[in-house]
C-alpha cells in the first residue's frame, strides 16, 4: 500500500476554481448569449457561434460545417440549440443541451406554444439580420414565401432583444417581402439571463458535487492509509527489543512509501553494526557512510528520483540508517522526505526505548544473577566447611560449580606427588569416567596454572594448541578454566570448568571459581584435619572399630611375639562387593549404616583378635593363636553370615556379599606389612574370581 499521489504531500490545494464552459450557440443568438453571460458576469463562460444552417421550417438537417473556433482544453463544452443540433447530438464533441426551438432561450417554452399555436411567426434580430439568406437558403422564391406564410402566419412577431438597432427596419421589409402584417414586441435580456445563469449554476453545482464526492473518496482513503501507519507507529512504543523494532519500522516505510524491502543499518556508538535485512551494495554502504559522517544532515537523495536515505535519531544521537528505493511516485519525493522525516522522530524514540528496556533487563538478569550467586556461595561454604567426608565435600563443589558456571566438565585434582588425581569430577560430555584418573602436573595447561598460581582461561584456538591433553578433557570444549587450589605451602590442586560455547568465561566466574577454590582448600583441610583427630584417637568415629593406624600398632606386638614363638597369626582382609552400588542406589547414608551393621557382625570375635576398619569398606580382622585351617573355616562362615543376612533398615532390605583374602604366619614372613600385603592378594585374588567368596594366600 501506499499514500496516493497528493498522500503525505503538504502542499494545499485552496478552494477549487470552477473549470471553464465553452458553450455553442447558433449565431443568431450568439449576440444576445455574449451580452447576457457578460452582464451575468459568468467571465468562466465562453461563448461561439456554431454556422449549422437553420433547418427552419421545415426541420431538413444540413450537413454541419465542424465548430469554429476550438475550445480550450480542460473545459466543459456545450451545444445549445434546437433542429441543428439535435440529431447530430451523437456526433459533436461535446454535451447537447436540446431545445424545442431556439427561442425558447428568449422566451421560455410556454410562450413560444402559445404564440405557435396563434399562428404568430416568431423573429429575433439575429435571423431578420440576414432573413433574405435565411429565404434562398429555404430554396424560396419571393412568391412561394409570401404563399407560405400567408398560409401559416397570421404576422410576424420580432422578438426585441435590443442588441439590433437594425431589427426593425429588417422586420420590416421581410413584412413588406411577404406581404405579412409584423408588430414589435420588445422582450430584452432577462428571460435568456434566467436560462442561462440557471444552466451555468446547475453545472457549476454538478462540478463541485463531483470534485467532493472525488475528494472525500481521496481523504476516506487517505485516513485508512494513514490509521494503518498510525497503528505501527503505536505498535512501535511498545515493541520491547530492537531487533523486532528494526523490522516494525522498515514495514512501515515500506507500507507509507510503496518502497519494496527498505536496508536498515543499525548504528551504535558512531558505527554500523548490524544491517537488515542483509548487507547493503558498496553505493549505498558509502552513502550510509557519508551521512553519518554529516551529523547535520537529516537525510540525503539518491542519484536516481526513486529513492532517499534517512537518518533515525533520539537527542543527537544516531541509532540507524535507512535507505527507501523505488518509491512509488518519485515525483512526490520532497513531500514523502517530509513526512518520513516527522516519522524518523517517533523511530528514534522507539529504538532508543527499546535500547533501554534491554538494558534495564540486562541489568535486573545480572543483580538477580549477582544474588542468586551470593546465596549459593554462602550455602557452599557452610555445606563445605561442615562436611568432613571429602568425597562428600568434593561431591557438593561439583554440584555447586554446575549451578554457579556453565560447564560441561568440572574436576578437581589433587596433587599426589608429579600427578594430579582427579578426586571430583562432573562429566556432561561423554560417559568417561574420570574419577581417580591421573594426569602428569607437568603437563599443560595445569602446568601453568600451578606456576602462576593464577586462574587460566583458554579459548578455543588456544586450546586446539594441546594436543597432549587427554582427549576426554578437549573434546568439543570450547573453554576451559583452570583455577589453583592454593593453600600456604603451595598448590595442592586444581579447579577446572570447562565450556562447549566459545567465550563462555569472563571475570565474574572466575571470581565465583576463585571463592569455590578456596572453599574446597579449607573444606580440604577441615576433613584431613578430622581424620588425623581420629586417627591419634585411635578409632574409627562411623565404627568405633579400631582404624588402621590402632591396629598396626596393636598387632605390630603381637606379629612380633608369633614370629618369635612359631605362633598362629594369620590377617583376613575384607572388602564389600560393589559396596558403591549402594551408595549410588540408597545414598551415601545408608551406605554408612551399611558399614556399622557390618562392623557389629565383624565385632563377634573372640577377645584376642583384633578388629579394625581398615579404608573406606575394607575390614582387617587379626586372628591370634588359631590354625590357618580354623582361620578359613571363620572367614568363611563370616562370608555366608553376611550373605545370607540383608541388613534391615527403614530404607529397605539392603542384601551384601562380601569377599575376604586370607593370609597366615609362615616362617618366610618377615613382617606384619608383609603378611597383609598377601592377605590383600588373596582378596584382590576372591575379587578377580567372581566376588562373594574366601581366598587364601599361597593356594591354588
Ligand atoms: P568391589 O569392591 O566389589 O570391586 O566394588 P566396590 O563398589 O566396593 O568398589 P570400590 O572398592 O572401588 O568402592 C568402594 C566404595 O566405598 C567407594 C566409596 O564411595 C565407598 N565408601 C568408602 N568409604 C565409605 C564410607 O565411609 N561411607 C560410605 N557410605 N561409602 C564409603
Ligand atoms: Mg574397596
Ligand atoms: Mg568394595
Amino acid at each position: 500500500m501506499h499514500l496516493s499521489r497528493n498522500g503525505g504531500a503538504t502542499r494545499s490545494s485552496g478552494p477549487h476554481k470552477s473549470h471553464e464552459i465553452f458553450l455553442y450557440v447558433c449565431r443568431h443568438y450568439h449576440t444576445e448569449v455574449a451580452r447576457a453571460l457578460s452582464e451575468l458576469g459568468f467571465t468562466e463562460v465562453q461563448v461561439a457561434a456554431y454556422h449549422f444552417p437553420c433547418s427552419q421550417p421545415y426541420g431538413s438537417v444540413q450537413p454541419a460545417t465542424p465548430p469554429m473556433i476550438a475550445p480550450p482544453a480542460g473545459s466543459e463544452v456545450i451545444f445549445l440549440g434546437a433542429c441543428s443540433v439535435r440529431p447530430q447530438a451523437d456526433t459533436l464533441p461535446g454535451q447537447v443541451i436540446a431545445l424545442d426551438h431556439c427561442i425558447i432561450m428568449l422566451i421560455g417554452p410556454e410562450r413560444w406554444k402559445h404564440a405557435t399555436r396563434s399562428g404568430s411567426y416568431l423573429l429575433t434580430p439575429g435571423w431578420l439580420h440576414t432573413w433574405r439568406e435565411q429565404i434562398e437558403a429555404w430554396g424560396f422564391q419571393k412568391e412561394v414565401a409570401r404563399e407560405f406564410f400567408q398560409e401559416t402566419t397570421k404576422e410576424l412577431v420580432l422578438l426585441d432583444t435590443g442588441v439590433d438597432p437594425d431589427a426593425a427596419t429588417n422586420l420590416a421589409e421581410l413584412a413588406a417581402f411577404v406581404d405579412c402584417p409584423s408588430r414589435v414586441e420588445p422582450i430584452g435580456l432577462d428571460y435568456l439571463k434566467l436560462f442561462l445563469r440557471d444552466l451555468v449554476l446547475t453545472r457549476r453545482m454538478e462540478q463541485i458535487e463531483t470534485q467532493q464526492r472525488h475528494v472525500m473518496k481521496e481523504a476516506n482513503r487517505k485516513i485508512a492509509e494513514y490509521a494503518m501507519a498510525f497503528d505501527l507507529l503505536i505498535q512501535l512504543s511498545s515493541i520491547q527489543s530492537e531487533e523486532a523494532t528494526i523490522h516494525a519500522i522498515r514495514d512501515l516505510f515500506a507500507m507509507l512509501f510503496g518502497c519494496s524491502n527498505p536496508t536498515y543499518a543499525q548504528v551504535r556508538g558512531g558505527q554500523m553494526m548490524q544491517f537488515f535485512p542483509s548487507p547493503p551494495t558498496f553505493m549505498v554502504r558509502s552513502i550510509f557512510e557519508q551521512l553519518l559522517g554529516n551529523p547535520a544532515d537529516d537525510y540525503r537523495l539518491t542519484d536516481e528520483p526513486a529513492g532517499f536515505y534517512l537518518r533515525i535519531q533520539y537527542q543527537q544521537e544516531t541509532l540507524g540508517l535507512i535507505a527507501i528505493s523505488s518509491i512509488a511516485f518519485p515525483h512526490y519525493r520532497d513531500q514523502y522526505i517530509s513526512l518520513a522525516l516527522a516519522i524518523t522522530n517517533l523511530c528514534g524514540l522507539a529504538l532508543a526505548n527499546a535500547r533501554t528496556f534491554t538494558m534495564l533487563q540486562e541489568a535486573e538478569q545480572a543483580l538477580r544473577y549477582e544474588r542468586e550467586i551470593t546465596d549459593h556461595l554462602r550455602q557452599t561454604m557452610s555445606d563445605l566447611t561442615t562436611e568432613l567426608d571429602q568425597e562428600q565435600m568434593l561431591q557438593k563443589v561439583m554440584e555447586q560449580i554446575e549451578q554457579l558456571i556453565p560447564s560441561q566438565i568440572a574436576l578437581i585434582l589433587l596433587h599426589e606427588g608429579v600427578m594430579l588425581r582427579v578426586a571430583s569430577a562432573q562429566n556432561l560430555i561423554n560417559d568417561t569416567r574420570l574419577i581417580g584418573t591421573y594426569f602428569a602436573a607437568n603437563q599443560q595447561p595445569f602446568a601453568a596454572v600451578i606456576q602462576r598460581q593464577k586462574a587460566i582461561i583458554l579459548n578455543h584456538d588456544q586450546l586446539a594448541y594441546l594436543p597432549t591433553l587427554e582427549p576426554a578433557l578437549t573434546h568439543h570444549i570450547r573453554t576451559w578454566m583452570g583455577i589453583p587450589l592454593l593453600q600456604q605451602e603451595g598448590v595442592i590442586g586444581l579447579l577446572i570448568v570447562a565450556s562447549n560455547q566459545p567465550n563462555a568465561y569472563n571475570a565474574n566466574h572466575v571470581m565465583i571459581a576463585q571463592v569455590l577454590a578456596h572453599e574446597v582448600v579449607i573444606a580440604l583441610q577441615n576433613v584431613h584435619m578430622f581424620q588425623e583427630m581420629h586417627m591419634l584417637a585411635g578409632t574409627d568415629p562411623l565404627t568405633k572399630l579400631y582404624n588402621r593406624r590402632r591396629l598396626t600398632e596393636l598387632a605390630e606386638a603381637a606379629f612380633r611375639h608369633a614370629h618369635n614363638t612359631s605362633g598362629h597369626f594369620a590377617a583376613i582382609f575384607i572388602d564389600i562387593d560393589h559396596f558403591k552400588d549402594v551408595n549410588d542406589t540408597f545414598g551415601h547414608a545408608v551406605g554408612d549404616k551399611v558399614l556399622e551393621h557390618l562392623a557389629t557382625s565383624l565385632r563377634q570375635v573372640r577377645s584376642s583378635d583384633i578388629v579394625a576398619r581398615y579404608g573406606g569398606e575394607e575390614f582387617v580382622i587379626i586372628s591370634i593363636g588359631h590354625s590357618p585351617q580354623h582361620v578359613r573355616l571363620f572367614a568363611e562362615r563370616l562370608r555366608q553370615e553376611v550373605a545370607q543376612q540383608p541388613v534391615n533398615l527403614p530404607e529397605g532390605q539392603i542384601a551384601i556379599t562380601i569377599s575376604l583374602g586370607v593370609a597366615s604366619l609362615t616362617p618366610q614372613i618377615e613382617s606384619l606389612t608383609e603378611l597383609l600385603q598377601y592377605a590383600d592378594q588373596a582378596l584382590y585374588k576372591a575379587k578377580t574370581s567372581g566376588r562373594n567368596r574366601v581366598c587364601v594366600w599361597g593356594e591354588q
